[in-house]
């Protein structure tokens, strides 16, 4: 189960095209993904010509997002190449559907762009796809066209390389999602990202190899994440089975049936050892979740967390620590939830049977109901025992309970939060001093109090009545 480790050279000038191969083992796992500025990566399949091994488009789906999320959080300047005017260059790779030497003569690559040729092949034994950077020779120009193919990338001249994928591996599976993944299939997202990692000079370029001794990769960023100086197996990956945070890492030697493994933590910690610049939160330990998000509640902690977001163009998500990110309705405008899991929500988008607009509200064990129809809503907060508040601009805040329907609390807010039981705060800015400033509502006293006499920005109440507040200055305040 332990992988074999090509390392592929041709004796000719420049062309220093190092390939290596992931291998597929069997564990069990599942995780997210992606966002930032960026570097590209463009993948050919003009030598996939034969096999035809992408020519289906769910392939080349995954395995551009797979180069989309690694290139999403990667931001090296690379200047763009482009031949002509006496400038020229020899290009070289070995073709993914044959091994033999490829040339690509004078081809363009341009600025923060990666170009890498995808194709397929049977590799012996249990390689699942070999992947690495592409090698050139016959570069001829001016003194700063050399420098530029010479010193592109993060110093070992990277232009782009190669993906060969195993046709003979079973159990291929290219979803998109890793929830999908059954036990004994190979997840392709996993392998490229393996192999992407790998183009890109992870355990091939000099940069890396020479960070490597005794047993141990000692770059500073590397080992700042990993708590010590990391240990590999061979030059090319991490030791088998290493985690960082609790998590797998993408850059062992082995892949793991049944299983999704993102580019990890600890691998981007490699690459920025090795002069790439990484979008700092990912070293940081934050989790990219699938999209920025334009807003976002959370509620609960540890195994009853949940958290709704809204991803702007994929609709509303609910994660939770054992059923990760799932669809749960159209885009919104307003979320809340609370921590028992009651969600409520207000689609723009979405009408009910009944050709109204509604508030709809999540309830575990009995699933969604269409509140009755309401005007648009830009703000709702939602307690434990499903009672919902939302502000509706023109009409001002409404409580709504199952028992007794929308009620008007008050005038129109600019911020509002509801905690657990059912308090509220409201911020309600008004020419008519009895209402301005921001208000406190307690469910035991089932009383008004005024917290400030000024109307704050954002709101937030916990379950002991501290309310927080933002008054658009000044930092944010309790009481
Ligand atoms: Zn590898």
């Amino acid at each position: 189960m332990f992988g074999r480790i090509f390392w592929w050279r041709v004796g000719a000038d420049h062309n220093v095209s190092r390939s290596d191969s992931r291998t597929v083992g069997l564990r069990i796992e599942g995780l997210e993904d992606r966002d930032c500025p960026a570097i590209s990566i463009q993948i050919d399949y003009s030598f996939d010509d034969t096999n035809g091994f992408f020519n289906d488009p769910a392939r080349r789906a995954i395995l551009q997002q797979a180069a989309n999320d690694v290139a999403a959080r990667l931001d090296t300047n690379l200047p763009a190449i482009i031949p002509g005017g006496g400038n020229s260059w020899q290009p070289s790779f070995y073709d993914p559907e044959t091994g033999a030497l490829a040339v690509v003569p004078n081809l363009s690559v341009p600025a923060n762009t990666i170009v890498i040729f995808a194709g397929a092949r049977d590799h012996p034994g249990d390689v699942g796809a070999v992947g690495g950077y592409g090698g050139y020779n016959g570069v001829t120009g001016s003194t700063a066209w050399v420098d530029t193919i010479q010193s592109r990338g993060p110093g070992f001249g990277l232009w782009g390389g190669v993906l060969s994928v195993d046709t003979s591996t079973p159990g291929w599976y290219f979803g998109a999602s890793a929830g999908g993944i059954g036990p004994t299939q190979v997840d392709f997202y996993s392998v490229a990202v393996h192999e992407i990692g790998h183009i890109l000079g992870f355990g091939s370029a000099p940069q890396f190899t020479s960070l490597v001794s005794g047993g141990v990769f000692t770059g500073t960023t590397a080992t700042a994440v990993y708590g010590s100086a990391v240990p590999v197996s061979g030059t090319a990956h991490w030791q088998e089975g290493i985690t960082v945070g609790g998590q797998p890492v993408s850059m062992d030697v082995a892949t793991q049936r049944g299983s999704r493994i993102p580019f990890s933590r600890l691998d981007y910690a490699g690459l920025k050892d090795i002069g790439w610049t990484v979008f700092p939160p990912v070293l940081e330990g934050w989790t990219s979740q699938t999209a920025p998000a334009s807003l976002l509640v959370s509620a609960g902690s540890g195994s009853s967390l949940i958290t709704v977001g809204n991803f702007p163009g994929y609709g509303v998500w609910k994660f939770t620590p054992a059923g990760g990110w799932q669809n749960i309705a159209a885009e919104a405008s307003a979320l809340a939830v609370a921590p028992n899991g009651v969600i409520a929500l207000y689609s723009p988008g979405y009408l009910g049977s009944d050709g109204q607009h509604h508030v709809q509200r999540y309830t575990p064990g009995s699933g969604w109901v269409d509140l009755p129809a309401s005007a648009p809503v830009n703000l709702l907060g939602v307690a434990s025992d499903g009672t919902a508040v939302a502000n509706m601009p023109g009409y001002g805040v409404y409580k709504y309970t199952t028992a007794t329907g929308y009620t008007s609390i008050a005038a129109e807010a600019t911020a509002l939060a509801v905690d657990a039981t059912g308090n509220i705060v409201i911020s309600t800015p008004s020419t008519n001093p009895s209402i301005n400033g921001t208000w406190r509502y307690s469910v035991t006293s089932n009383s008004w109090v005024r917290v400030s006499a000024l109307p704050a920005t954002l709101v937030a109440i916990s379950s002991d009545l501290t309310v927080y507040a933002s008054f658009g200055t000044n930092g944010v305040w309790r009481i």
